[in-house]
């Protein structure tokens, strides 16, 4: 993996979901590197799915990129 080598103890958190995301945002300002692991390079806001198959919203508005979190 495209990891950069720091000093700093690495803590890595498998899952870009709410609780996970939650975390990482915790630890920003920490003495730490975080590397966040998802199967894809988005956040879904789950609670606004049924408008997305119902035609509300576009896909895009409730998935954000988890770099820019
Ligand atoms: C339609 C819907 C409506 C909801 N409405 C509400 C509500 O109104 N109020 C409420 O409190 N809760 C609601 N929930 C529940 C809420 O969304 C979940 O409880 C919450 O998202 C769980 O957060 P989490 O971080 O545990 O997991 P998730 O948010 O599910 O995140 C898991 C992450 O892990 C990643 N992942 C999974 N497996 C792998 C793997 N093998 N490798 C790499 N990455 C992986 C996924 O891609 C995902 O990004 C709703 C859920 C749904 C589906």
């Amino acid at each position: 993996m495209n990891i950069p080598k720091s000093g700093l103890p690495r803590v890595v958190i498998i899952g870009g979901g709410f609780g996970r995301v939650a975390l990482a945002k915790k630890l920003q300002n920490k003495e730490v590197r975080v590397v966040l692991i998802d199967r894809h390079n988005y956040h879904t806001f789950q609670l606004l799915l049924y408008q997305v198959s119902t035609g509300g919203l576009e896909p895009d508005s409730i998935a954000y990129p988890l770099r820019k979190i």
